[in-house]
C-alpha cells in the first residue's frame, strides 16, 4: 500500500484547497447555516453551487479533457471528494449524471449523444435521474417489468420505478426496460434515455425517515421515446448498467471525511462522560474503525493507480464502511441519550443534526447494492463458497 501522494496529486490538492477557502458558501454544512425553508430551495442552491463549481473546472475531473474534464487521475479524484468534503462544501447534487451516465455514455453512447448530454451534466443544466428499481426488482434487477415497446421510430414506454433520487427535478432518466418480452431476464433488457418532461411521466415524492422527499416514485404510462435515445444495442442494456452499477462502489473518500467528523462530534460528546462511563470505550472503537476505513480506502487507492482491476473488493469497502457508518451513529444516539431524539428546539443537540445523520444513515446499508447482496459476493466470488 502506498501511504503518499504523488507530488502531482499533492499540487491539484493545494490548488483545490485554495479555491474552495474561497468560494464555499459561508457557514455551509456548519450548525450556525440556517436550514433551507423547502427541498425546492435547496436543490437550487445546489444547482448553483454545480454550476459555480464546473465554471471552475472542479466537477468530473476524471473525465477527459475533450468531454470537458481535467483527465485527471484516480488520486485527484479522490482528493477531490476529500478535500470537499473536509472544507464542508455542498455535494454535487447532478451525482448520478457525473459519475454514472457520463462515464456509461462516454463508453456505450453514440457521438450525438455525448455531444448532447455530458457537457450539460457538468454544469447542471440538466439534471439526471436513474429509472432502475421497481417495487418487484431491486437487489434482482433482471425481474423488472417496465416494458418498452417499438412503434416506429419510437419506443413506447410502460411501467412503475421507485427509489428514484431527486427524479422530481431531473430532466433527463437512464431507463432499464424489457424490450424482448419472450427472452430471459437480463436478455431482453434495453437501456435508454427518457425525457422526464415527457408526456405520461409522472413523479410523486415519498417522504423519508429523515423528513426529506429525494425519493420517488414514477409512474411511465406510454411515454413516447425517440429511438435515438436507445444506448448501445437494442436488448443489450444488462451489459450497459453493468458499466453504470460498477460506478457506484469503490473507494468512499467523502464518506470516510464525513465519519472523522462524526469522530470529532463524538470526541466532544465524550468529554460530558464520567471517566469510568463504558460508553468511552465504544468512542475509542469508533476512532480504531475510521482509521481502518482509511486504509482500506488506500489499500484500494493505490491499486486503482496501478491500473488493476478492483473486482469483488469494492463490495468489502462498501459493507465495511456502511456497517461502521452504523455502529458510530448508535454510539452517538446511546451518548445523547433522550435529547438526541429531538429534532430542532432549544433542547435539540446540533439543531438535530445528529439525529438526521443517524436516520439518513439507516440507508447506508441498503444502497448501491444491499449489505446482504455484498455478503453474497464476497462469499463466492472471493471465499469460493457455494451458491
Ligand atoms: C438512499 C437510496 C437511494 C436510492 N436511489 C435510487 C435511484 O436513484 N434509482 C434507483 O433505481 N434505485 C435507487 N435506490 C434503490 C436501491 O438500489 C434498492 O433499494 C436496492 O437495490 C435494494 O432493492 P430493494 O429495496 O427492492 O430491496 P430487495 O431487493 O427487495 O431486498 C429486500 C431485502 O432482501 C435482501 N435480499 C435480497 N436478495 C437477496 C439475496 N439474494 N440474498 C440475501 N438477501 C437478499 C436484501 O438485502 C434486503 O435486506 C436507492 C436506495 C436508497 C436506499
Amino acid at each position: 500500500m502506498d501511504l503518499t501522494f504523488s507530488p502531482a496529486a499533492e499540487e491539484f490538492r493545494g490548488e483545490l484547497r485554495t479555491w474552495l477557502e474561497a468560494n464555499v458558501p459561508a457557514g455551509y454544512g456548519t450548525d450556525t447555516f440556517e436550514d433551507f425553508a423547502t427541498l425546492d430551495a435547496e436543490f437550487q442552491f445546489l444547482r448553483r453551487w454545480q454550476g459555480t463549481l464546473a465554471e471552475a473546472r472542479w466537477v468530473g475531473v476524471h473525465w477527459p479533457r475533450k468531454y470537458g474534464g481535467r483527465g485527471a487521475g484516480p488520486e485527484e479524484n479522490y482528493l477531490l471528494q476529500e478535500e470537499v468534503a473536509a472544507a464542508r462544501a455542498p455535494e454535487v447534487i447532478n451525482r448520478i449524471g457525473v459519475n454514472l451516465v457520463g462515464p456509461s455514455l462516454m463508453t456505450h453512447g453514440t457521438e450525438a449523444q455525448r455531444s448532447r448530454y455530458l457537457a450539460r451534466i457538468l454544469s447542471a443544466e440538466d439534471i439526471w435521474c436513474q429509472l432502475f428499481s421497481e417495487p418487484g426488482a431491486g437487489s434482482d434487477l433482471t425481474s423488472l417489468t417496465t416494458r418498452a415497446e417499438i412503434d416506429g421510430d419510437h419506443f413506447v414506454v410502460t411501467g412503475q420505478k421507485v427509489w428514484t433520487s431527486w427524479a422530481q427535478y431531473a430532466d433527463f432518466g437512464i431507463l432499464l426496460a424489457r424490450t424482448d418480452a419472450e427472452a430471459k431476464r437480463a436478455r431482453g433488457i434495453s437501456y435508454m434515455i427518457v425525457d422526464m418532461r415527457s408526456d405520461g411521466v409522472e413523479v410523486r415524492p415519498l417522504r423519508q425517515l429523515t423528513g426529506s422527499s429525494e425519493f420517488n416514485e414514477v409512474f411511465l404510462t406510454d411515454v413516447r421515446v425517440p429511438r435515438e435515445n436507445l444506448v448501445g444495442e437494442i436488448h443489450n442494456g444488462w451489459s450497459i448498467a453493468q458499466t453504470t452499477l460498477a460506478h457506484e462502489r469503490g473507494t468512499s473518500p467523502r464518506q470516510l471525511v464525513i465519519h472523522r467528523m462524526l469522530l470529532d462530534d463524538l470526541v466532544g460528546l465524550a468529554e460530558t462522560l464520567p471517566a469510568d462511563d463504558p460508553r468511552r470505550d465504544h468512542i475509542a472503537q469508533a476512532a480504531i474503525e475510521v482509521e481502518i476505513a482509511k486504509l482500506n480506502n488506500w489499500r484500494t487507492l493505490t491499486r486503482r493507480v496501478r491500473g488493476e482491476e478492483l473486482g469483488p473488493e469494492s463490495s468489502f469497502i462498501k459493507l465495511y464502511w456502511s456497517e461502521m457508518s452504523q455502529r458510530m451513529h448508535d454510539v452517538v444516539m446511546d451518548v445523547l441519550g433522550p435529547a438526541g431524539t429531538l429534532d430542532g428546539g432549544v433542547h435539540s443537540v446540533a439543531r438535530g443534526r445528529l439525529l438526521r445523520s443517524y436516520l439518513y444513515y439507516r440507508a447506508a446499508s441498503i444502497f448501491a447494492g444491499t449489505n446482504e447482496v455484498q455478503r453474497n459476493i464476497i462469499a463466492q466470488r472471493v471465499l469460493g463458497l457455494p451458491r
